[in-house]
């Protein structure tokens, strides 16, 4: 198959469907090329003030987190202006596609091997599941699929978690509140572990067990860990696990350019949308396609912005570095963070949104000695 359009997006996953979706019944031409294989279903929260975009697919919602301590202390956070917000991929693809359909943009079901770069338009080429081969052009192409970092960071964490979707034969949940972090979980050597409960209703909630580590745990170390969390620390009355969910994101400071070519782009993960001290991206991704859309609409270099600022990745590189060595106490670090600052500013800190001045104060909440010695050579 041949064909052109003004804009190509690759994957349709995250970045690709919120892409293609917001330029849906706009004026330029537009395909989506992703294979037709179905993904594992994840659950995407972020946290934004007030409505949003993908409000009509957001799943749970809490307006109050909770931050637990080894010892048990416990930091009750009011998170207004944000609502934190939960969306499961399922409805996101589904609400996403609907849009897609109603607007127009056209859908190529192939697999993309090569993406090369032209002075007029780009070239993408692939193909579909019976072997024959796809190439489409296009002024302008926005690639999703993972790719290795550029060159290799001083630091490789992975943020790797196992979730149960849980149901209590017994009321056991608060649904107005997250659980952001619970540090009562054995914590490693290097990196740090933490609990993450979603409640969804009194008997129904996501808890997740999290490390920021090097390596991912067996089968068998994530149910341990989910055992212990769920029982030693939660003490959760009989419960039966409905679902499950688990993943691996890659915690670093490598580069991962947004520019690859005069007409091509990444975006997502690909692009530098994962946070490399937290994992969140989904909110990056949607600034990231709202500033794109908006270039595309005016006329102006459509590259996608970075979804961090130099500050912010270079305390990034700081914390994940002081992490992996084992000089920075994470749960400690956590702890005082939400503790000494106000939430809201903690939450635009992580979005990468706070000033210079507030950034001082962040950082202030942290041991500054042993986060330096990171940055020593060797
Ligand atoms: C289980 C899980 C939970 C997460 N939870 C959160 C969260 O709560 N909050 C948050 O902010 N972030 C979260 N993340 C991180 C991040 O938001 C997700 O990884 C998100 O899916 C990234 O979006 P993306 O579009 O960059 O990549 P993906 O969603 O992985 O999409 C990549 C797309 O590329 C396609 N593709 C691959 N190869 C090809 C090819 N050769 N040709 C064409 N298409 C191809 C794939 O089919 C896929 O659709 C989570 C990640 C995981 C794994």
């Amino acid at each position: 198959m041949d064909g052109s359009a003004d804009v190509v997006v690759v994957g349709a996953g995250a970045a690709g469907l919120s892409l293609a979706s917001r330029l849906a019944g706009g004026p330029l031409d537009v395909v989506l090329v992703s294979p037709d294989t179905p993904a594992a279903p994840k659950t995407w929260c972020y946290w934004e003030p007030g409505d949003g975009r993908w409000d009509p697919v957001v799943g749970a919602r809490w307006d109050l987190a909770r931050v637990h301590g080894p010892d048990g202390a416990e930091l009750l956070l009011p998170l207004a202006p944000y609502t934190y917000k939960m969306v499961r991929s399922p409805d996101h693809e589904r609400h996403a596609l609907d849009r897609i359909a109603a607007g127009g943009v056209r859908r190529v079901a192939a697999e993309v091997d090569t993406v090369s770069d032209g002075p007029e338009h780009a070239t993408v080429r692939g193909r579909d599941a019976a072997g024959r081969e796809v190439v489409l052009t296009a002024r302008w192409v926005y690639d999703s699929r993972p790719v290795p970092p550029a060159a290799a960071g001083r630091v490789h964490l992975l943020q790797h978690f196992r979730g149960w979707f849980v149901e209590t034969a017994r009321p056991a949940f608060e649904p107005g509140v997250a659980t952001f972090m619970d540090f009562r979980t054995p914590q490693p050597a290097g990196g740090v572990s933490f609990g993450y409960l979603l409640p969804t209703s009194a008997t129904r909630a996501l808890v997740e067990y999290t490390e920021f580590t090097r390596d991912v745990l067996s089968d068998s170390g994530y149910s341990a860990a989910l055992r212990q969390y769920t029982g030693d620390v939660l003490g959760l009355p009989d419960f039966t696990v409905t679902d499950v969910e688990e993943g691996a994101i890659p915690l670093t400071d490598a580069p991962f350019p947004r520019r690859v070519g005069r007409r091509v782009f990444r975006i997502g993960t690909a692009g530098g949308a994962t946070r490399p001290s937290t994992g969140y991206t989904f909110a990056a991704v949607q600034r990231q396609v709202e500033h794109i859309a908006t270039a595309l609409a005016a006329g102006r270099d459509p590259a996608p912005p970075a979804a961090y600022g130099r500050r912010h990745l270079w305390m990034d590189q700081v914390l994940l570095r002081g992490l992996d060595a084992g000089e920075i106490d994470g749960a400690a670090f956590f702890m005082r963070l939400f503790d000494r600052q106000p939430t809201a500013r903690v939450l635009r800190f992580l979005d990468g949104a706070t000033s210079p001045r507030e950034d001082l104060a962040v950082m202030g909440a942290a041991p500054l000695g042993p986060m330096l010695r990171t940055l020593l050579p060797g």
